[in-house]
């Protein structure tokens, strides 16, 4: 990812994803991711439209395959605390996976590998973010991979009981439309069991 959020998930810099460049604090002057990337992409940035990147730099003007949060989900596990139990069920033929209140490190990297091969990409998935109290970069870059995932498959996700502040910072980075929330998981589930107009199956 190259959109990295705060801590507090209120603010965002930009990264170059080859050199590592870091340009802070961007949320009080320019407000949105989109409004962030038009203004780079003039000053030279190349690269994907989302925020997950992969983004560079002027300098660099090639981006790499992957973004950088992206690309630490294939390196091993440092040691230390290992990946938190993530649980997913299926209802309604779709899958719902539960967060936990607080994502160690490792458990991004697990997430990622779960939606990459464990949960059938044929499937629209809820994630039920009712416990998160915040979401971070490397959630989104999670969410984002399993955003475009899916899409490939003609199949949709979703978010369910996202907090205010995390609803607030997919806002920020101009992804509320790639990741709609709902109240809770009925309303998430009543929404991806409707087929979009024209793809009804
Ligand atoms: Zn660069």
């Amino acid at each position: 990812m190259t959109a990295l959020l705060s801590r507090d998930g209120t603010n965002f810099s930009l990264a170059c994803d080859t050199c590592g460049q870091l340009v802070a604090n961007l949320a009080p002057a320019m407000g949105t991711w989109q409004v962030a990337w038009s203004l780079f992409v003039e000053d030279g940035w190349r690269g994907a439209q989302r925020p997950t990147g992969p983004h560079a730099c002027g300098r660099c003007a090639t981006p790499r395959s992957l973004g950088m949060v992206e690309a630490s989900f294939g390196r091993a596990t440092p040691p230390g605390r290992g990946p938190q139990p993530v649980t997913w069920r299926e209802l309604d033929g779709v899958t719902v996976v539960e967060l936990p209140g607080t994502l160690q490190p490792a458990t991004h990297a697990r997430l990622h590998d779960l939606l990459a091969e464990d949960i059938r990409p044929t499937r629209h998935v809820v994630f039920d973010l009712s416990r998160l109290a915040a979401v971070d970069s490397a959630l989104l870059a999670v969410l984002v991979a399993a955003h475009e995932n899916a899409a490939r498959h003609g199949r949709r996700i979703c978010l369910a009981g996202g907090a205010e502040r995390v609803t607030a910072a997919l806002r920020m980075l101009s992804v509320e439309d790639l990741l709609p929330n709902f109240p809770d998981v009925p309303a998430a589930l009543a929404w991806l069991t409707a087929a979009p107009p024209g793809n009804r199956q």
